[in-house]
């Protein structure tokens, strides 16, 4: 039987899906991804519409719905080709660190924000020498008075041509020991932070992933995430499993997509007087794809279902990484294969799909980082 709340997201779908179809038409699409960003005002669109921040409490501004809403925005984006669209990043991903841990003041000045599109975020881990071994990140607080002073660099940054708010992870000096992360709120125009490059990508077109650099840059005490330095490394490690459960997600979508496309364009295409879906070399490797997708979004349900119960472990959520987006860029890359010349062809979307997979077995913590975490559950 469905529920109130089934219903409730039923609407919310429709109604996403309505919205997405009159801002972001294929055409625009395109744009984004020649300009390597997204227009400013979609962002604002989207704040109006209600698809920015969906997991902020109402009290903020926010809808105060679970993942499940935020599932339904990837699996809209992904249907559509617009997985360049850094709102799962900003939702998803950064929202959750001032949903959880924000000071009642940093919840207050940020989430409306983050809610209305007016503060787009970014958060920025990955550094040149340290991705996989956060450990080793070199950005470094120190505190002087009453503030901070950073000196560091990040690398790979989603968001970061746009970002309003950066949360940023350095190693903090500890008045009782070695330094541990923290987590910083820094401001787009706070002096000493720059941008570099809008970084030049396989795929992706309209996410601007970027370089961040942080020179001297001196934050009020306030400005560390919970308001105590040193406990970055335990909020990365509650949040990073719903981060790999939206990357399957959209993963999954993606992959779901380029199955959908390869099947109609195997019906059309004829080739020794047959379609080349009667071929069952055809059939059976689309018959493959298939189970994996079917099977896939029921793992996705399982994990779903433990995060709104607070139940979803590191090593759990890491097995739909690891397992989807290794089934996803291995089935985009066998449909590029049934579309023969046309799959390696820009304008047909299989081919967009095929590169915009690649990424999603290494960021959010590659396959091998999975399978360790994974492992350590063994
Ligand atoms: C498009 C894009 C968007 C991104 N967005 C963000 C973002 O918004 N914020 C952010 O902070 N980061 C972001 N990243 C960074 C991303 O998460 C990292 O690239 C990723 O975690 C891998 O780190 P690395 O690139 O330094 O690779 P490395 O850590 O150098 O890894 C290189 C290889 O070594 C393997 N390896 C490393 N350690 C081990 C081990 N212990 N055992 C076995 N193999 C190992 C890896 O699996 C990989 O195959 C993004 C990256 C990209 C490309």
């Amino acid at each position: 039987m469905p529920t109130e709340s089934d219903e409730a997201l039923a609407i919310f779908r429709n109604s996403l899906s309505a919205f997405l179809n009159k801002t972001a038409p294929p055409k625009t699409i395109e744009r984004w991804n020649q300009n390597k960003q997204v227009d400013r005002d979609a962002w604002l669109a989207a704040g109006e519409f209600g698809m920015l921040g969906v997991l902020v409490p109402e009290e903020h501004g926010g809808l105060g719905v679970d993942f499940r809403y935020e599932r339904a925005i990837m699996e809209a984006f992904a249907e559509r080709g617009l997985e360049g669209w850094g709102v799962p990043v900003h939702n998803m991903i950064a929202a959750p660190y001032l949903i959880e841990h924000g000071t009642p003041d940093q919840k207050t000045q940020w989430l409306p924000k983050v809610v209305s599109g007016d503060a787009i975020l970014a958060i920025a881990m990955t550094e040149p020498g340290a991705g996989s071994d956060l450990q080793g990140m070199r950005t470094r607080a120190v505190r002087d008075g009453d503030e901070w002073v950073i000196n560091g660099s990040k690398v790979f940054i989603s968001n970061g041509q746009m970002a309003n708010l950066v949360l940023l992870c350095a190693k903090t000096e500890m008045e009782d020991g070695p330094d541990k992360i923290s987590i910083f709120l820094v401001e787009g125009d706070r002096a000493g932070f720059t941008r570099g490059k809008n970084l030049d990508k396989v795929g992706r077109d309209a996410q601007d992933t970027s370089e961040l650099f942080f020179e001297d840059v001196r934050l009020p005490l306030g400005n560390v995430l919970s308001g105590v330095p040193g406990k970055g490394f335990a909020q990365l490690m509650a949040l990073l499993p719903q981060e790999r459960l939206g990357i399957a997600v959209m993963g999954l979508g993606m992959l779901e997509r380029a199955l959908t496309l390869t099947v109609e364009y195997t019906k059309e295409r004829q080739a020794f007087g047959q379609s080349l879906l009667d071929f069952q070399n055809t059939a059976f490797s689309l018959a493959d794809i298939k189970t994996e997708v079917t099977i896939g979004r029921a793992f996705l349900d399982h994990c779903t279902n433990l995060l709104l119960q607070g139940e979803l472990d590191a090593a759990t959520a890491s097995m739909a990484k690891l397992w989807i987006t290794e089934r996803e860029v291995d089935g985009i890359n066998r449909c590029v294969q049934f579309f023969g010349g046309y799959g390696w062809m820009n304008e047909y979307p299989i081919a967009q799909l095929y590169k915009d997979s690649r990424i999603d077995t290494i960021h959010g913590g590659t396959s091998e980082i999975m399978r360790l975490l994974i492992a350590r559950s063994l």
